[in-house]
């Protein structure tokens, strides 16, 4: 048995050449690590990545991320090879929605709202996009709401999200899946009041995931990207910010000079915000997805087809970048 070359010491330099060699995309989450941000072509939130993935004619992506946003990339660029450092990189939103008792629910609340639409959060499986409507992200979920005000509206897989959305929306009546998001969820209130006491001058800035006694003491509440945006434009010096701290690296290279404090976890330590599914992805199985063309993320042919339709909906409703 041939054995795989080993992996090189200068993975930088070898997933450039890998790149070239493949024709490669690298497609990057924020919440990568610093060196996985920094050598991705394009580093973005989930609807970020999801244009990104809609135009490209590229042989390769490889997405830096977790399982839904490479099946994301898959459904809109079925002629790519969607591959991905880490196969087991899930989500817990998206795990605690399965598509057999999503189908259930929807189907039972469809026979007392005929007219429902439902509205899926892109952190579901594709076989989840494929039974919903319309997709949305934390930038365009409250306008894609609005969009539907006549209409019952279903809203999964996330509850904190869609409280937050119901509210901004002026929606009192969405019906929710009730799943979370296992980083989001853990953000400490407390821990948050006593911050906001020792840093009075302090900008609070939390991601909509975050559990209700969270967001009642935050100054702005948005998207990964909307955060980034504002933590860079505020005339805060320093910031306490409610979301995973791979943001970090974007806004520094902008504005080093601020101070930058994430929110506690439960625990009390900073360690168990860090999403541990997309903190699977490193520099060497980047190197090693790209070098082995494997592994591949996959979505059946039928599914895929029924998943396309919501997710363009989505990039039809979504105000331009
Ligand atoms: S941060 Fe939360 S929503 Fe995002 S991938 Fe991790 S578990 Fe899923």
């Amino acid at each position: 048995m041939t054995r795989p070359a080993p992996v090189p010491v200068d993975l930088e330099d070898a997933i450039e050449r890998l790149k070239r060699e493949r024709d490669a995309v690298v497609l990057a989450h924020y919440y990568q690590e610093d060196e996985i941000q920094d050598i991705a072509d394009h580093v973005g939130d989930s609807l970020a990545l999801a244009r990104v993935a809609a135009r490209i004619e590229r042989p390769v992506i490889a997405f830096c991320g977790v399982h839904f946003m490479a099946e994301t990339a898959k459904i809109l660029s079925p002629a790519s090879a969607v591959v991905v450092p880490d196969l087991e990189a899930g989500c817990s939103l998206a795990d605690g929605c399965p598509a057999d008792a999503f189908e259930r629910f929807v189907a039972q609340q469809r026979r007392t709202h005929p007219e429902l639409v439902v509205i899926s959060y892109v952190n579901c499986s594709a076989a989840v996009k494929a039974l919903s409507d319309v997709i949305c992200t934390s930038s365009n979920a409250v306008d894609i709401v609005r969009h539907f005000a006549d209409k019952p509206v279903l809203f999964a897989p996330d509850q904190h999200l869609a409280r937050w959305v119901g509210r901004e929306a002026g929606r009192s009546d969405l019906i929710v899946w009730p799943g979370s998001c296992i980083v989001h969820e853990q953000f400490n209130a407390r821990a948050l009041a006593e911050l906001r006491v020792r840093h009075p001058d302090a900008e609070v800035l939390s991601h909509p995931e975050c559990d209700e006694p969270v967001l009642a003491q935050t100054d702005f509440i948005g998207s990964t990207k909307k955060i980034i945006d504002r933590a860079i434009a505020s005339p805060a010096k320093t910031l306490i910010i409610g979301t995973e701290d791979g943001v970090f690296h974007q806004i520094r290279k902008t504005v080093p000079e601020k101070t930058l404090i994430q929110i506690p976890g439960m625990d009390e330590s900073c360690s168990c915000n860090r999403c541990p599914y997309m903190r699977l992805n490193t520099m060497e199985k980047l190197y090693l997805c790209l070098r082995d063309l494997a592994p591949q993320v996959t979505v059946p042919e039928d599914i895929r087809i029924r998943a396309l339709r919501p997710l363009e909906r989505m990039l039809e409703l979504s105000k331009p970048a």
